[in-house]
């Protein structure tokens, strides 16, 4: 499964030179994960949630809506999902694509994403992975799982670095967790659902997401969409590790960028690194960011090439 159209890695790598940079940042907000899972009139709540607040829910296998989540939900899988259910069953992101996901667009980004594949025609019908006990990938479900019944944002000030994150909840009538009495802290249920280690290393894509978000909010760089390029190099390092392996060892990425030998050796074997490569790449092809260097006689050559250029105009 793919949603490329055809171009070779040294094309795409040629591209990212010139891809055009956004020259400026509005505020933005990012809902990162709803989780929602009916066409009902929207369930959430529109009340920031602080770490410390609390609300009642709890979930298990007594109540009547058992499994009922894990029909038709909407669930868009992260670069450290992927990573992680892929491990579970001992494949590679090709296979796990191929089998288990659909081609989807980022609702507030329009990037190219993948989803978990539903049953059904309509895709309505259960998750793949939902078994009568519950989730049979349990310890490696997708991060939009492990949140539910809260959402997360991310705030982002007009001109600013500056990050903010608030959760929400998501309260659909079909969940009858909500009518129970267990309450905990925003930070408890976090930290009981594991989610931390997944927003360490997928922080880097929900940046880029924050940023192309702004992007869309101001028609795109120089009031342009986000290039194919753009899009074909986001979803190459979002969903499939493999791929951006071949790219940076089978073009002359490593002759383009400053990368510490001992990083190189790392990255052969090392999925999780290799993602956060990829990252800071695309931080630095799509907004200019110093997040990855380029070979300083590289830079020398495309300055003199750019000076000779505007001599001679
Ligand atoms: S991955 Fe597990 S928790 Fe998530 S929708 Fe599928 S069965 Fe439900
Ligand atoms: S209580 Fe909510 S989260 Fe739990 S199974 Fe029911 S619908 Fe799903």
């Amino acid at each position: 499964m793919s949603t490329d159209v055809p171009m070779s890695d040294e094309e795409r790598l040629e591209a990212a030179q010139e891809a055009p940079r956004p020259h400026f940042e509005p505020e933005v907000e990012l809902r990162v994960f709803a989780g929602v899972r009916s066409q009902a009139p929207d369930p959430v709540k529109p009340v920031a949630l602080k770490p410390t607040d609390k609300f009642a829910f709890r979930c298990h296998r007594g109540v009547s809506c058992w499994n009922a989540c894990c029909h038709g939900a909407d669930v868009t899988l992260t670069p450290y999902d992927i990573l992680r259910l892929c491990s579970h069953f001992g494949v590679r992101p090709a296979e796990f694509l191929e089998r288990y996901t659909v081609p989807a667009l980022h609702d507030t980004t329009d990037m190219p994403v993948v989803k978990l594949k539903m049953g059904g025609e309509d895709g309505k019908g259960p998750c793949s992975f939902m078994v009568a006990e519950g989730c049979s990938v349990y310890a490696d479900r997708p991060l939009t799982c492990r949140y539910y019944p809260l959402g997360l944002v991310s705030h982002k000030l007009k001109d600013s670095e500056k990050k903010e994150d608030f959760h929400f909840l998501v309260n659909e009538a079909h969940c009858k967790g909500h009518l129970e009495s267990q309450t905990q802290t925003v930070e408890d249920f976090r930290s009981e659902q594991g989610v931390a280690e997944y927003e360490a290393i997928n922080r880097g894509w929900v940046d880029i997401l924050m940023k192309l978000a702004s992007w869309k909010s101001i028609g795109g760089p120089m009031g342009k969409a986000a290039s194919d390029q753009a899009r074909q190099m986001f979803f190459m390092v979002s969903t499939d590790v493999d791929r951006f392996r071949r790219f940076v060892f089978e073009t002359r990425f490593l002759e383009l960028y400053e990368i510490a030998p001992e990083a190189v050796e790392q990255i052969k074997t090392d999925d999780e690194a290799l993602v956060r490569l990829g990252f800071d790449w695309l931080k630095n092809v799509l907004f200019n960011e110093p997040t990855i260097l380029m070979r300083q006689e590289v830079l020398q050559t495309a300055i003199a090439h750019a000076r000779a250029g505007v001599g001679g105009a």
